[in-house]
């Protein structure tokens, strides 16, 4: 069953204590809900202080009191509540039909924690079940400009969302500064999400962060995330392994150029070359594979914005790639694949030597790709 509540202008009556019920309150504020918090009288330690859009309620000092609490609101959610509390709301709500669910309480340790997440390549869709949990559990959550953005509203409501995206050639945050800000954060008690493209530990200095986390004392887990060196292809219809084709797939940072003994030992390896962050030094990867033997044939394919409405597949051969992808003013971010799986994206494939016929090749892959 796939349940969805209009929460707007409806009363939501938690039963926990505020710390713990931190992220549940905040969810429900930003449903745009009424939000009552109902916690159990203070015996000594401090509960903790709501958001001030939260309405505290007492617990009732009567048994019929707790009838009458939940009748005046739409929904009853318990957080962290003793089991007789709870036997006490269950039984109320039973009585007055009224809607009740429960929810996970938010860690309270002092110290708190950071998760890596991999938010896959930039579509909502390719997000892992465990980035879903840990983004609704997240008090702040650190984001970049690659990988999916444009739903944390709806994926972590009510929690603080800071963006240090790069653009290529110009870092909005430091990497130092992101690290000192992640540690920061959970050092102050919070539930921090990471979010990168792809996998964090393709290209993504996730491993830099899990280290600057350790190093601090800050525990830290690392979720992976489907990365861009083998969905992008895919989304342009092309396998980085085929039976018969390519064992072996090479995945590499072109952001600086390779040097020559790179260069030999990857025409050398043979399989399926894919490239991240190759766009700036194509013409010099082009050139130096041709140099260290690989066929000018070879088929090459350049996927620019994989999955988003702008994705743009174009097939060229080793020896005219420069030249089209000039013509064709391709930009980052892209995936260039080298090898002869490039030819499986099309079923009856063909390598279009001129640029007409390659104009109509990426029509056809993208209008295909549009009606999957
Ligand atoms: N950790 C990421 C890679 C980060 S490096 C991952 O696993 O996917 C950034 C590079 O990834 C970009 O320069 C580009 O080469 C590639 N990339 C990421 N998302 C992409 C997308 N949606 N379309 C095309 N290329 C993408």
């Amino acid at each position: 069953m796939d349940l969805s509540l209009d929460l707007a202008g409806r009363r939501v009556l938690v039963f926990g204590t505020a710390r713990p019920a931190r992220r549940v309150l905040a969810r429900y504020l930003a449903s745009g809900a009424t939000v009552y918090l109902a916690s159990p009288p203070v015996d000594g330690h401090s509960p903790g202080r709501p958001s001030p859009q939260v309405r505290p309620v007492e617990y009732p000092h009567f048994p019929h009191g707790w009838r009458d609490l939940v009748s005046a609101v739409d929904l009853v959610v318990l957080v962290d509540v003793s089991p007789g509390t709870e036997r006490i709301v269950v039984a109320a709500c039973a009585t007055v039909r009224v809607w009740l669910v429960r929810e996970p309480a938010a860690s309270v340790a002092a110290l708190g924690h950071v998760t890596l997440v991999g938010g896959g390549p930039g579509d909502g869709g390719l997000l892992t079940v465990a980035a879903i949990q840990a983004l609704r559990d997240a008090d702040v959550v650190f984001f970049d400009r690659l990988g999916p953005n444009d739903r944390l509203d709806e994926w972590c409501p009510g929690a603080e969302q800071v963006n240090v995206g790069k653009t290529p050639g110009y870092h909005a945050v430091s990497q130092a500064e992101i690290e000192r800000m992640l540690v920061a954060s959970a050092r102050s008690g919070q539930t921090v999400v990471r979010l990168k493209g792809g996998d964090p530990f393709v290209f993504g200095r996730g491993g830099e962060e899990v280290i600057a986390c350790r190093k601090a004392g800050v525990t830290v887990t690392v979720i992976s995330g489907v990365t861009s060196a083998i969905s992008v292809p895919a989304a342009a219809g092309i396998p980085v392994t085929h039976r018969e084709v390519s064992r072996l797939f090479t995945v590499l940072s072109a952001h600086t150029p390779l040097d020559e003994e790179e260069l030999r030992h990857l025409v050398g390896l043979g399989g399926t070359i894919v490239v991240l962050m190759g766009i700036g030094t194509l013409p010099h990867l082009a050139a130096g594979l041709a140099r260290h033997g690989m066929a000018g044939s070879m088929p090459v394919a350049v996927i620019e914005r994989g999955f988003s409405i702008q994705q743009r597949t174009t097939v060229a051969r080793l020896d005219t790639v420069t030249a089209v992808a000039g013509q064709l003013g391709v930009r980052s971010p892209a995936v260039v694949v080298i090898g002869e799986v490039v030819r499986l994206s099309q079923n009856e494939a063909t390598i279009a030597d001129g640029l007409e016929g390659l104009e109509l090749l990426h029509h056809a892959a993208d209008l295909a790709r549009q009606q999957t």
